[in-house]
Order: structure tokens, then C-alpha cells, then sequence
């Protein structure tokens, strides 16, 4: 088939998926792999600017192994991608040996003798870029390029703006969402379970003595244990549950299908991830440290407001009781 054979279907395809409300990773990677039929390239790659703007880093691809595509990254500058983004040009090479810009990384593994590389331009930004590869020689043409970077131009406002989104409702020292998150997701949650005629927990979290990790060894190690607690707590939930930071050192978790024993067993999980190893202070220090944890299921009728006091009220239960527990609330 021709590229023109190809081309409406493939559109189509990539219209539904922008559309859709996939996981934007999943979204990049389907999108990567329509570029590959559409053009008959053996891999894509979608790579995008990290938050400094300093290194493009690959979120998505087609055709190359997933180990390789974690250790994809380059410099504004540095390699074809880096040449594209840092001049907002696109490049299309035919023969990647005797173009200076192709840098040859150690790991790779996937030959390539020539490539397309397209940026990635939301308003007026550059954000990042898209990369086809053959292994062949000149197996790009004009028309090819053409393509690639229409996809580009219809992708880059998408993916700048889910960024957007992951920046407005994230807090930056965790990565846990934030509280605003909360307050528009948890009523969400609690409108799906009564539609789904179905329950819903929370489980507050509270660092114990934190106060005492900041004042022994400043505020400074204070934020970086707080970052691996937050690290620890997403390990022990599933990939449907949210992660708050609610205050402080205080973390909201919100568990939806779940009762209160599955709740509670999330909980333990939580409170023996934290507690099972030692956190690193640096000079070859290491501190211990506890949560509490309080629990509440939701009940009939009731609000956000009422759930989120119950949790604190049973996590106050846990602190009065010796700290290092969970406690359902009743
Ligand atoms: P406990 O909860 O067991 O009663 O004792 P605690 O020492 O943890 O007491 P509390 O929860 O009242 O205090 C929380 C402390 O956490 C106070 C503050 O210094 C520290 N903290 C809150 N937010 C941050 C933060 O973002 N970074 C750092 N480094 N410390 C924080
Ligand atoms: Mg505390
Ligand atoms: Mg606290």
C-alpha cells in the first residue's frame, strides 16, 4: 500500500485517539506505532522536554525495546533530536554516517541509516520532538516528512496540555496530587460509588514525629525523606487508588471500591513499607521513622467533608494509642 492508501485511515486512528481518555503514555505509543506503518519506519519515538527545558527525555515509542526507550535521552543540542528542538526545525537524514549531528549512543542497538525528526511546537513552544528511524538508506522522502510533521502539529497542543494539567494538580516535592485535586476528585469518587452502587475508603496518613527529622538534621533532608515516605505510599497502593499530600507531612490516600478491611490492609501495607527500611540523611546516616494511619469507610448520604473528618479522627485514635498503628474509624 502506498502512503496515500494508508493515510486516511491512519488519520482517522489518530483523531480517535487524541479523543479518547487514554493514559497519555499509552496514547504516545499508539501514535508512535501508526507513524511506523504510515511511513514504514522500523521504530518512532515521541520525546519530550523536561521541566527545566534542559534534556529531552522519550515518553513513548514503537520498534525499540522499553529498557532502551527509559535510557533515551539527550541534551538541547546534543544528537539529531537535540539539533531539532534547539532550532525548531525539523531534519530528515538520509544517511545518518555522514550527518555530524547523529550521535551513535553505546546502547544502541537497533541499527539506523536513516531518520526523520520533527518538533514537537505548542503554542509557539518547543516541548519536544518526534524521531522515525529506518535501516535503511533514504527510505524518507518528502512526503513522509510531510506527514510526521502534521501528526507532530496535531499532537504537540495535547501533549502540552496534559502537562499543564499534571503541573497544576501535583504537588512538586512529592508528586502526590494536591489538596485542590482532591477537592474536585474525592466528590467524583463518591458520585461514581453511589451511581455503582458500590463503596469507597479514605486513609489519612500522618508522619510520626517529623517535627523531630527537622530539627536533628534540617528542613532541607526533612523535604527529601518527605519525597521517598511519599515514594513508599504509592508502592503499597494499586494504580487506581490517589495519593494526596493533604498538609505537611500529612497524606490523604483515597481508596475507591474498597471497605473498610481492605482499607485497613492498605494501610498496614503502607505503615510496613515505611517502617520496614531505614531512610538515608546522607554522610552514611540513616533514620527510622513511623506513620499512623486512620481509616474511614464511606457511609450512605455522607460528604467529603464528613469522610475526610472521620479518617482524622480515627488517625488521632492511632497517635493517642501509641502511633505506628491503624485505626478503622467506627
Ligand atoms: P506526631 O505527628 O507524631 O504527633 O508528631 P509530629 O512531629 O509529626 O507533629 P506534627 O504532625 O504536628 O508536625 C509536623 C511537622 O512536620 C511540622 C513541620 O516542621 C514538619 N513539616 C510539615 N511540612 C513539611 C515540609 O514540607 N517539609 C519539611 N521538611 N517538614 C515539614
Ligand atoms: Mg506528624
Ligand atoms: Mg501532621
Amino acid at each position: 500500500m502506498t502512503l496515500l492508501d494508508k493515510l486516511p485511515s491512519a488519520l482517522f486512528e489518530i483523531g480517535k485517539l487524541i479523543g479518547s481518555d487514554l493514559d497519555p503514555g499509552i496514547l504516545l505509543s499508539r501514535i508512535a506505532e501508526l507513524i511506523c506503518q504510515l511511513i514504514d519506519a522500523k521504530s518512532c519515538s515521541v520525546m519530550l522536554l523536561d521541566a527545566k527545558r534542559e534534556r529531552l527525555l522519550a515518553k513513548a515509542a514503537y520498534g525499540l525495546r522499553t529498557e532502551r526507550m527509559h535510557s533515551l535521552s539527550f541534551r538541547v543540542g546534543e544528537g539529531v533530536a537535540g539539533w531539532v528542538v534547539e532550532h525548531g526545525e525539523s531534519a530528515m537524514i538520509n544517511d545518518v554516517a555522514a550527518d555530524s549531528r547523529f550521535v551513535q549512543l553505546p546502547l544502541n542497538q537497533t541499527p539506523i541509516s536513516s531518520m526523520l525528526c520533527v518538533p514537537l511546537i505548542a503554542r509557539g513552544e518547543r516541548v519536544g520532538c518526534v524521531t522515525a528511524t529506518s535501516e535503511r538508506t533514504g527510505a524518507f522522502g518528502q512526503a513522509d516528512l510531510e506527514i510526521v510533521r502534521f501528526i507532530a502539529m496535531t499532537i504537540a497542543l495535547d501533549i502540552e496540555n496534559v502537562r499543564l494539567h499534571r503541573v497544576a494538580v501535583t504537588d512538586p516535592l512529592t508528586g502526590a496530587y494536591n489538596r485542590e485535586f482532591l477537592m474536585t476528585r474525592l466528590p467524583q469518587e463518591i458520585e461514581a460509588a453511589i451511581e455503582r452502587d458500590r463503596t469507597l475508603s479514605v486513609a489519612m496518613v500522618d508522619v510520626d514525629h517529623f517535627k523531630a527529622v527537622n530539627d536533628q538534621y534540617g528542613h532541607g533532608i526533612g523535604d527529601v525523606v518527605l519525597a521517598e515516605v511519599a515514594r513508599r505510599l504509592r508502592s503499597a497502593i494499586r494504580a487506581g487508588d490517589l495519593l494526596v499530600r493533604y498538609g505537611g507531612e500529612e497524606f490523604l490516600v483515597v481508596l475507591p471500591k474498597a471497605d473498610a478491611g481492605r482499607a485497613w490492609e492498605v494501610g498496614e501495607r503502607m505503615r510496613q513499607r515505611v517502617c520496614e527500611r531505614a531512610f538515608d540523611v546522607g554522610d552514611g546516616m540513616a533514620l527510622l521513622l513511623r506513620i499512623s494511619v486512620g481509616i474511614a469507610q464511606w457511609r450512605l448520604n455522607e460528604k467529603m467533608l464528613g469522610l475526610i473528618e472521620r479518617a482524622d479522627v480515627a488517625l488521632y485514635d492511632a497517635k493517642d494509642r501509641g502511633r505506628n498503628r491503624v485505626e478503622v474509624a467506627p
